[in-house]
């Protein structure tokens, strides 16, 4: 697998740098040279493949070689050992349910993945490894999880002072072993900033073997284009043939962009539909045609609240710069906190489903695209990107009474918080990276 820099001055890389170097010198992001087109036999037969087995194939696609194929399929079967259902919610709408791994978000998906993959390469080289990463809430637990013990790897997690809810704070800072948690004050935005200049300190970086794990990192791509491969086969099982509109929570893209790859590689798509909160800098961009970063907002749907979506730069690439093209594939709308709390208790009424509120923002996107799209003969699927019970403490009591939380969430609460406090200052981070 051969990848380039979106910004074009940083060299060309393999899959093995660009995972590890995450992000290129020039603040690009890397993007693959070849996006291969799955054969028609493939996905023809689809209905017929394991969750496993797409994504052997996919990944088999674009990672080529580097990994022998005896070891990224066992690879696989480990790193996504859990399932992803599409439920129905109607005849029309079925919820991809990507909340089943161990952390309770889609993001286990990639960091899981990520966590196997890396630990392949750094056997082979005896290297060892410090993987920074900034979170807005799930990414920090599902990285914690993923990489728990994994060994040659110490992983630092950044996150927003009282801007993640208490499992998820609980996730990142209580595992122990080689994961630590640095709690900033300030907002996610400081914190992704905070990571990106460490990188780019080439000194410290190159001292620390630093590396990423954040939905830049092209590892944590590839594994969540297997589930929308995996919900046209189970939708297709099921005898629905019509076309399939995609709904997309969204925060920094990584899960669109993800899409937007898959559907490159071949994946039957009438169209995605990225949902966001009062974030909604992409969506303004995809409606203006201009992209202006600008500081996040806290809202209910907190894991979305990004002011400077990151993947923007490779869905930017995909479509050779042009917003008119994308918006052949792309719609977009935002949505506010009263509209979300009002859909996660209409949902209940009405289907006695419970969404997090990431979903309901997605929920309230894919039911306006279908109804202000002229064809009626469209399949929705909806992607639930984290458990309810994760978010309880941020609904309204009455709401709240209503999830039933796991058992492996509440029993976090017991555990102990360990997390250092810093200013959203580089010298701050930097001395702890140096001192840990
Ligand atoms: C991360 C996250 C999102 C946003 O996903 P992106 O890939 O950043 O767009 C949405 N919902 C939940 C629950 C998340 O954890």
């Amino acid at each position: 697998m051969k990848l380039y820099s979106t910004k074009h001055t940083s060299p060309d890389v393999n899959f093995e740098e660009a995972i590890f170097k995450g992000l290129p010198n020039d603040n690009g992001l890397y993007m693959p040279y070849e996006i291969p087109k799955l054969s028609d036999e493939f996905i023809q037969s689809l209905e017929h493949k394991t969750l496993q087995e797409i994504a052997f194939e996919v990944s088999y696609n674009l990672i080529g070689d580097e990994i022998p194929k005896d070891v990224l399929k066992e690879l696989i079967d480990e790193a996504i050992n859990f399932t992803a259902p599409v439920k129905e919610l109607n005849n029309t709408i079925g919820v991809l349910e990507l909340f089943h791994g161990p952390s309770l978000a889609f993001k286990d998906f990639g960091a899981r993945f990520m966590s196997r993959v890396m630990g392949y390469f750094l056997k082979k080289s005896s290297q060892k490894l410090n993987i920074l990463v900034a979170t807005s809430g799930d990414t920090g637990g599902a990285v914690a999880m993923g990489f728990l013990n994994t060994p040659g790897i110490e992983v630092t997690i950044l996150y927003p002072t009282g801007k993640v809810s208490n499992y998820q704070e609980m996730q990142l800072t209580s595992l122990g072993g080689n994961i630590k948690a640095l709690e900033v004050n300030g907002t996610f935005d400081d914190c992704q900033k905070l990571v990106k200049e460490a990188f780019l300190d080439e000194k410290l970086s190159k001292q620390l073997n630093l590396s990423s794990a954040n939905s830049i990192n092209i590892s944590r791509l590839i594994p969540q284009t297997f589930y929308y491969f995996n919900a046209v086969a189970q939708i297709r099982r099921r005898g629905i043939k019509t076309d399939i509109v995609f709904c997309v929570p969204s925060g920094n893209f990584g899960n669109i962009g993800a899409g937007l790859l898959a559907k490159r590689m071949g994946l039957p798509v009438h169209k995605f539909v990225a949902a966001t909160n009062a974030n909604d800098i992409f969506t303004q961009y995809l409606n203006t045609g201009s992209f202006n970063p600008r500081p996040s907002v806290k809202t209910l749907s907190n894991a979305m609240d990004v002011g400077n979506p990151s993947n923007y730069q490779r869905i930017s690439d995909l479509y050779g710069g042009k917003v008119e093209e994308l918006r052949k594939d792309m719609a977009s709308y935002s949505f506010t906190d009263a509209e979300t709390e009002k859909t996660i208790v209409e949902v209940y009424e009405q289907y006695g489903y419970m969404m997090c509120p990431h979903t309901a923002v997605g929920y309230l996107g894919l039911t306006k695209y279908l109804k202000e799209e002229s064809r009626k003969d469209l399949y929705g699927v909806l992607l639930s990107t984290a458990h309810p019970a994760k978010f309880v403490n941020e609904l309204k009591p009455e709401i709240a009474a209503k999830v039933s939380v796991p058992k492996e969430l509440s029993d976090l609460l017991s555990r102990k918080k360990e997390a250092k406090f810093i200013q959203p200052e580089f010298e701050e981070l930097k001395s702890f990276l140096l001192n840990k």
